[in-house]
């Protein structure tokens, strides 16, 4: 591996809390023996609705996590940016945005001059296991705080295998961190792919991709799987945008529009339930090839299916599509932990389930129920900005980009801005003057209000890392969606986005329904506790109600 000036700076973060830790970790006593593998499950956009409304449906995976499991059924996220960078780097490191410096899936780099995905890095280069792929390779540079498994390694040394897989790149990469032992993610163009910030190509994914080709799914048709009166809402809902080739009602068929598997064909198998079941199949192939869980180490297996955030996106989280992705994902995911039981052994194996974010309602159906709904362009935000300033300070170009929630200013105009208290409030002024802006918030004034007591001025301030997020960050409205001009979207401090399940199952953990305050920041923490070792980074807390026996400070450090 290249070790590029950054990559340096965190290895030596991480390495420094290693050796400052070798002496305070928590000493594991007999009769604590540490999970042999702690599985990370993450929905993405799996609203905490979906458990309260479809739960009794379900008797897979999905049935089991809830029935056997320490499920916090009123865990939320606390920050305002709930979109998939974030809340994996927040799943994963135990730590906020304020913290972990993830603070969009995307936003304007003032160095680079350009927008920069969360996980981009020009320092490495893609790597394919098949196909081609095109652009840059991906790493966790950004993070600025060590994940989970950075510390399992660190304090644990070489012994155990961490292994994530997504459709995703800045979820699988975020739900790793630096230290992994394959990192995998599918390509645009349908190629399954990982970067030279990681061993690979990996053989025994090599073999499983070689062996199944995402392409043997063409022309496959996904149906209903649960009887027609299990379904709530109706299939055919307004404000659907289904993509070229399908219709807003059942069935799909996975087919672009030529006789052969072209880019949509990809879209849409990525947007189908036959992605997660490929997902889950991989997952298997990691834990047989790899023996995970079967070794005197800890290991670490980390999935996260995206494909319910795609299908919600588009359908809505009222769809059929979402009621039977759902209802395919609870099987799906009771595969995998039946094949961890026949291979682990229930007794060896942790795991947990969360989500990185929730989603709203298709604002369209909500102005029918005649709710307050609708859609903000950001262009607009950007040009009556652009208007407000050049009246204020004089002909010229001021707005760099306005990034979701965040605005970027020119280089120097916010500065100038905070001298010319006339021209901010008329440029602040600008923005809420847009349809469907609540408030907006000073970049500058939000380090201060971490605690506020005000929810949005502390959800905003959670989520705000100096250097990277906007000079100033838009709220919108319940119920209105920032830049997103069909379907649904997420990334507001509003709770249908902030409400995720954060449930936890296996060897230490006391099943049953808890009603105290959680978020899933505090899985990491926990998970770190069961397997002996420490975050010092992370703000979450260590869901001590649901371990069975409780930490207890002895001289020696803390005993279960
Ligand atoms: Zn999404």
């Amino acid at each position: 591996m290249k070790i590029g000036s950054r990559t340096a700076a965190v290895l030596v973060a991480t390495l420094g809390a290693c050796c400052l830790l070798a002496t305070r970790a928590p000493r594991v006593f007999a009769d604590q023996i540490p999970p042999k593998l702690v599985v990370m499950l993450v929905v993405d956009q799996m609203s905490a609705e979906y458990v309260e409304d479809f739960k009794g449906r379900w008797t897979g995976g999905f049935h089991r996590l809830v029935d056997r499991g320490a499920w916090f059924r009123k865990a939320a996220y606390p920050y305002m940016n709930t979109v998939t960078c974030v809340g994996h780097s927040t799943i994963s490191t135990g730590a906020l945005p304020g913290t972990h410096g993830m603070i969009l899936n995307a936003w304007w780099d003032r160095t680079a001059g350009r927008s920069m995905a969360c996980t981009e890095d020009p320092e490495t280069r893609p790597v394919s296991y098949g196909g081609p792929i095109a652009g840059g390779g991906d790493s966790p540079w950004r993070l600025a705080v060590p994940t989970f498994t950075d510390e399992l390694r660190a304090q644990k040394g070489e012994g155990p295998s961490i292994l994530t897989f997504s459709l995703k790149p800045r979820s699988a990469v975020t739900l790793a961190g630096h230290a992994a032992n394959a990192v995998t993610w599918l390509s645009d163009s349908g190629s399954w792919m990982t970067s030279s910030a990681y061993p690979g190509p990996v053989p025994f994914i090599a073999d499983f991709v070689t062996a199944h080709p995402i392409e043997k799914d063409f022309g496959a048709v996904w149906t209903k799987v649960l009887r027609e009166e299990d379904y709530s809402y109706k299939d055919d809902a307004e404000g659907e945008p289904a993509p070229q080739t399908w219709t807003r009602t059942f069935p799909h068929v996975l087919k672009g529009t030529s006789d052969h598997p072209d880019a949509l064909f990809y879209l849409l198998w990525e947007q189908s339930p036959f992605s997660d079941a490929y997902l889950e199949k991989l997952a298997e192939a990691a834990a047989d090839t790899q023996h995970l869980g079967q070794r005197e180490a800890t290991d670490y297996l980390g999935v996260s299916f995206s494909a319910l955030d795609l299908v919600g996106h588009v359908f809505g989280p009222r769809s059929h599509e979402i009621q039977d992705m759902l209802a395919r994902l609870d099987r799906t995911i009771g595969a995998l932990l039946d094949h961890l039981d026949k291979v682990v052994g229930p007794d060896h194996y942790v795991v947990a389930l969360t989500s990185d974010h929730g989603v709203a309602p298709i604002p369209e159906q909500l102005a029918r129920e005649g709710r307050d709904a609708g859609r903000i362009d950001l262009s607009v935000i950007a040009s009556r900005l652009e208007q407000a300033l050049n009246a204020s300070l004089g002909k010229g170009k001021y707005v760099s980009s306005v990034a979701f929630t965040d605005v970027y200013f020119e280089p120097g105009v916010y500065e100038q801005l905070l001298h010319k208290k006339e021209a901010l409030k008329a440029a602040i002024d600008a923005i809420r003057s847009v349809p469907g802006v609540l408030q907006v918030f000073r970049g500058d004034e939000l380090p201060a209000l971490r605690s506020s007591k005000d929810r949005l001025q502390r959800a905003a301030a959670l989520g705000y890392f100096p250097g990277r997020s906007g000079d100033l960050i838009v709220v919108p409205k319940p119920h209105w969606l920032l830049g997103s001009n069909a379907g649904t979207t997420h990334g507001t401090a509003n709770d249908y986005d902030q409400r995720v399940p954060v449930i936890l199952m296996g060897p230490g953990i006391k099943a049953g329904v808890y009603e105290q305050a959680a978020s899933p920041a505090d899985l990491a923490p926990t998970l770190a506790s069961l397997v002996g070792i420490k975050l010092p980074k992370a703000d979450g807390r260590v869901l001590q109600e649901a371990i069975t026996a409780p930490m207890v400070p002895t001289p020696f450090g803390v005993r279960r």
